[in-house]
C-alpha cells in the first residue's frame, strides 16, 4: 500500500487513482490523491518543524542525510521494484537510478555553506552567511521520479530547509516509500510528501505559508509555476526541458564515438532532460557515423520483461506515447528518410516505440526544433564552426549540449560558445551531483546540485561588523 506522509503519519488520501505499467498499460498500483486539507495540514507541520530544523547543527544534519542514504541502501530492494514497475525502466535502469539516489544524498551529505569572509580591514569586517529559506514544495517529473526528488530533498535538508515533496501523478510511487522509510530518521514534518496531480502543484505554488518552489518538468508547465508563485514571491528555481544537441568534429574515432552518442540518446528511450536530442557530425565522416550509428541503434533491444540488461523503455505514459508516435508520423508525412532497425519490433502491448533514426531533415523540421524526449533521432551535418554553433544556439532552450573532438583546444573552444547550462566534452550527458545543474533561456531559472546549487536554498545574510 501507498500512504501520503505528512507529520510522521501514514495517510491514505480522501480518493485514490490508478497506475498504468508502461510495460503492458494494465493498472498497476493504487496510490492516494492528497486534499488541500493535506496539503495544509502538511505545510503547518513543515512551518512548526522548521523553527527548530534550522538550529540543528549542520554536522547533525549530514548525519541525518547519510542515515537516510543507509535506509534507502538497506531497503533497496523494495523500492528497486516499486521504481522499476512505474517507470518501465530495465532492472538495469532502476537500478541505475538508485545508485545516483545513493550519490546525492551522499554527496550533499559532506556540503556545508561557511560563512565567507568578502572583506576585512582595520575598521570592517563583511561576511556573508547562508540562512535556510523555510518550507520548500519541491514539484518533481516522472522520468527520473526519484533522484530528482532525492537531489531536491537532501539539498533542502542540508542547509536547514523543510521540503514537502510531490511526486509526478504518473510515478509517485518510489518517491511516497523513499518518504516512508525516512519517518525513523527524520523528525516529524521535516520531509512530507505528498500524491496529487497538477492542481495539487498549483495549490503548492500559491499556498502562503510554502516560501520556496523548486519545480522541474516542462517549460510550458514552469511558466505557469513562475506567474504563480509570483503571487507570493516565492523563491523559484526552475529546472525545465532542452533541446540538447551533440556536436561530432571531424577527427573523433567515428565508430567509438557514435556507439557513445546511441547509448545517450536512446538512455531510458530519450526520455532524460539532457539526453542529445540533435546530432550534428562533421561532412567529412557524416556517412561512415551515420552506418555506425544506424548499426548501434539495430543492436538496440526491445525487452519487454525488463530483465534483461538495457537501458531502452518503454515511453513511461500514453501522453508521451502520443506527442513521439505524432513526430515519427510529421517526419513521414513531410517524407524525411528514415532510418531504423526492425520495424516489426514496433507495436507491442506496452508503450514501447522502435527507436527511429531521421537522416538530415531541414534545420527548420519539427523533429529538430521540439523536444522530442522519446526515442526518434535526427542526425544533421556541419562544415564550419560558426554555423554549427549558430544552430545550436538558434532555439530558445539551453539546457546541455555535448562536444566530441580529439583535440580538446577545439572541443573547449565549441563549448564556450554554447548557450547553455551544461557541457560535457567526449561523454555523453551524465547528470553528476558535484556539478552546478541549470538552464540558460527557456530552460530554467537558476539551478540545483552541487555547491553552487546550495545556494539556491538559502537567503544570504549580510554581516556588517563594525570592529
Ligand atoms: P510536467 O511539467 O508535465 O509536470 C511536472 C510536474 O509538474 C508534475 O508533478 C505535475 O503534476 C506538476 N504540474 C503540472 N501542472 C502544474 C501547475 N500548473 N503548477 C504546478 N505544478 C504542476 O513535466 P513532465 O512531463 O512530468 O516531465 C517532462 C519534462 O520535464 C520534460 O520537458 C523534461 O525535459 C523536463 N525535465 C527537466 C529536467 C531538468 O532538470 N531540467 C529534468 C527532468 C525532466
Amino acid at each position: 500500500m501507498f500512504f501520503n506522509i505528512i507529520n510522521s503519519g501514514l495517510r491514505i488520501g480522501a480518493s485514490t487513482a490508478t497506475i498504468t505499467d508502461p510495460r503492458t498499460r494494465k493498472p498497476l498500483y493504487e496510490v492516494p490523491v492528497a486534499s488541500t486539507q493535506d496539503l495544509d495540514d502538511a505545510v503547518k507541520s513543515a512551518r512548526l518543524a522548521f523553527s527548530s530544523w534550522k538550529h540543528v547543527p549542520i554536522d547533525q544534519r549530514q548525519k541525518v542525510l547519510l542515515e537516510l542514504a543507509d535506509k534507502l541502501d538497506e531497503h533497496r530492494c523494495k523500492i528497486h521494484q516499486v521504481l522499476a514497475k512505474e517507470t518501465g525502466k530495465s532492472d538495469l535502469l532502476a537500478n541505475i537510478e538508485i545508485d545516483h539516489t545513493l550519490k546525492f544524498l551522499r554527496f550533499n551529505a559532506s556540503q556545508e555553506l561557511p560563512d565567507e569572509i568578502q572583506h576585512e580591514d582595520a575598521m570592517l569586517k563583511i561576511v556573508s552567511t547562508y540562512r535556510p529559506i523555510g518550507v520548500v514544495g519541491a514539484i518533481c517529473p516522472w522520468n527520473f521520479p526519484l533522484v530528482l526528488a532525492a537531489a531536491k530533498i537532501a539539498a533542502a535538508l542540508v542547509t536547514g530547509n523543510c521540503i514537502i515533496v510531490k511526486p509526478s501523478p504518473f510515478t509517485p510511487c518510489a518517491t511516497l516509500k523513499f518518504a516512508e522509510l525516512a519517518i525513523s530518521v527524520l523528525p516529524p514534518g521535516v520531509l512530507q510528501a505528498l500524491n496529487g496531480d497538477n492542481d495539487l502543484g498549483r495549490l503548492i505554488t500559491i499556498h502562503p505559508g510554502i516560501d520556496k518552489v523548486t519545480f522541474t518538468g516542462s517549460t510550458a508547465t514552469g511558466r505557469l509555476v513562475a506567474a504563480n508563485a509570483a503571487k507570493t514571491l516565492k523563491r523559484v528555481t526552475l529546472e525545465l526541458g532542452g533541446n540538447d544537441a551533440s556536436i561530432v568534429c571531424p577527427d573523433v574515432d567515428v565508430k567509438i564515438v557514435a556507439q557513445k552518442i546511441a547509448a545517450g540518446v536512446f538512455f531510458h528511450s530519450g526520455q532524460m532532460c539532457v539526453a542529445t536530442k540533435r546530432v550534428y557530425v562533421h561532412r567529412d565522416i557524416f556517412t561512415e557515423f551515420r552506418d555506425a550509428f544506424v548499426e548501434a541503434v539495430r543492436n538496440i533491444e526491445i525487452d519487454v520483461s525488463g530483465k534483461l540488461p538495457t537501458t531502452f523503455s518503454p515511453m513511461q505514459n500514453e501522453l508521451q506515447y502520443n506527442i513521439v508516435k505524432s513526430l515519427i508520423d510529421d517526419s513521414r508525412k513531410n517524407g524525411y528518410t528514415l532510418l531504423r532497425g526492425d520495424p516489426s519490433d514496433e507495436e507491442r502491448l506496452g508503450f514501447f516505440i522502435h527507436p527511429v533514426v531521421v537522416d538530415q531533415p531541414p534545420e527548420d523540421s519539427k523533429v529538430i526544433q521540439v523536444e522530442q524526449f522519446g526515442p526518434i533521432i535526427p542526425l544533421s551535418t556541419w562544415s564550419s564552426e560558426v554555423d554549427v554553433i549558430d544552430r545550436v544556439n538558434r532555439v530558445d532552450t539551453g539546457l546541455g549540449s555535448c562536444v566530441w573532438a580529439k583535440d580538446i583546444g577545439i572541443a573547449q573552444r565549441v563549448a564556450r560558445q554554447l548557450e547553455v547550462g551544461t557541457v560535457w566534452i567526449n561523454s555523453a550527458e551524465i547528470p553528476d551531483p558535484r556539478g552546478y545543474f541549470s538552464g540558460w533561456k527557456q530552460s530554467g531559472i537558476g539551478g540545483e546540485w552541487g555547491k553552487e546549487g546550495l545556494r539556491s536554498y538559502c537567503h544570504i545574510q549580510t554581516i556588517q561588523l563594525y570592529k
